[in-house]
């Protein structure tokens, strides 16, 4: 004698939503991508983006500038010769940078 339970499984078909892509066009995100990119490379080689203000701390004097060249500088606020000392303030947060000279916080606007 044999037994055969009764073996249904019920199949649950759920409906396969499809993803809508984005309103915004791939080319654009690829070219933002490019863009943030090329930003990183010339932040490497030392150049300003321009995409914050210049920093200058308010506790030791130190202050950043961007030369003919577009690269960023930093010199002491009393400097005769507004010569490059090499110090570069450090990003603590997204908005925040260290100087690099005494540690003081700087909120730096972001353009
Ligand atoms: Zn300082």
């Amino acid at each position: 004698m044999t037994r055969r339970g009764p073996c249904r499984q019920a199949k649950n078909r759920g409906i396969s939503g499809r993803h809508q892509p984005g309103s915004v066009p791939r080319e654009l995100v690829e070219l933002s991508r490019k863009l943030a990119k090329v930003k990183a490379q010339a932040r490497v080689l030392g150049i300003f983006t321009n995409d914050r203000e210049l920093l200058g701390c308010p506790n030791c004097g130190l202050l950043e500038d961007v030369t003919a060249r577009g690269l960023l500088v930093t010199y002491p606020k009393d400097s005769a010769d507004l010569k490059d000392c090499g110090l570069r303030f450090c990003p603590v947060d997204e908005i925040h940078f260290a100087c690099p000279k005494c540690g003081t916080r700087i909120k730096a606007m972001i353009l």
